[in-house]
């Protein structure tokens, strides 16, 4: 979440204090923010304590910035689709981008620039994870994401990219809480509950997800929308009492009493 809800708003207005004599530094300090008088145009100003874009982002820009913004708008990457997060904003970012700003109600113009970072500073907590979503809850398996078939920072960003589709899912199935009853696995943790020898939980990049007020079909298909590329549910063997979604490369969609 945003740690200082008024710094756009005071950085916006900065100018406007300086002009009057007021003094901007002492009323708003935010880390990581161009002084006044330096900022780009259309500054996006505020900070959060997550991570803080300093300028528009749009297509042909690239760096950390980017890569930042696009795990941000993985789970809006059209249907079948996953976008990549490699710190490059092509056509397929701006889509999404543009996706991500219909679905809050935001000129979908597909540049990222303050309506945009303010949007998402409102659904991210401190730790990057999006505010419906936790780490704690997308791994039941340890502590310190180790042991699993990646680094245990590898399987940790996975994670992370995974909570943000999960979030883009929510909103589009109208806000309602989704449940997630696990998500990594450690090898050990992956072998005590009988899963795949290559699951992807080893990853980082599956979650498990209980009925919840949707139904485990509802969530199969929504699924599909939000940059799934593995999607198990019903009539799958061993998946009639839970939907796995998951991320990483190529697809396999399986829930046969879902029509999938
Ligand atoms: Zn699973």
């Amino acid at each position: 979440m945003r740690s200082r809800p008024i710094g756009f708003l005071l950085s916006t207005l900065a100018g406007a204090a300086l002009a009057f004599g007021g003094t901007a530094a002492a009323s708003a300090t935010p880390p990581a923010t161009p002084a006044p008088g330096s900022a780009p145009a259309g500054n996006i100003g505020t900070a959060d304590a997550c991570y803080t874009w300093s300028g528009t982002l749009q297509e042909g820009s690239s760096g950390e910035a980017v890569r930042q913004l696009q795990i941000r708008v993985a789970g809006y990457p059209g249907t079948g689709n996953q976008i990549a997060i490699d710190g490059v904003f092509g056509p397929a970012t701006k889509a999404a981008v543009q996706r991500f700003q219909a679905a809050y109600g935001l000129a979908a113009d597909g540049i990222a620039g303050a309506q945009t970072f303010s949007k998402i500073y409102e659904l991210q907590d401190d730790d990057c994870t999006p505010v419906n979503f936790t780490y704690a809850e997308l791994n039941r398996c340890n502590s310190d994401w180790s042991g699993g078939k990646v680094s245990a920072a590898t399987a940790r960003a996975n994670a992370l990219v995974t909570m943000w589709k999960l979030q883009a899912m929510r909103h589009a199935m109208g806000d309602r809480p989704i449940t997630v009853n696990g998500g990594f696995r450690s090898v050990s943790c992956n072998s005590a509950v009988g899963g795949a020898a290559n699951s992807r939980h080893l990853y980082g990049h599956a979650a498990d997800l209980g009925a919840g007020s949707q139904g485990f079909c509802a969530l199969a298909q929504a699924a599909r929308n939000h940059g799934f590329t593995e999607i198990l549910g019903p009539g799958y063997p061993g998946h009639n009492d839970h939907t796995h979604v998951a991320g990483g490369s190529g697809r396999f969609w399986s829930a046969p009493s879902c029509g999938i």
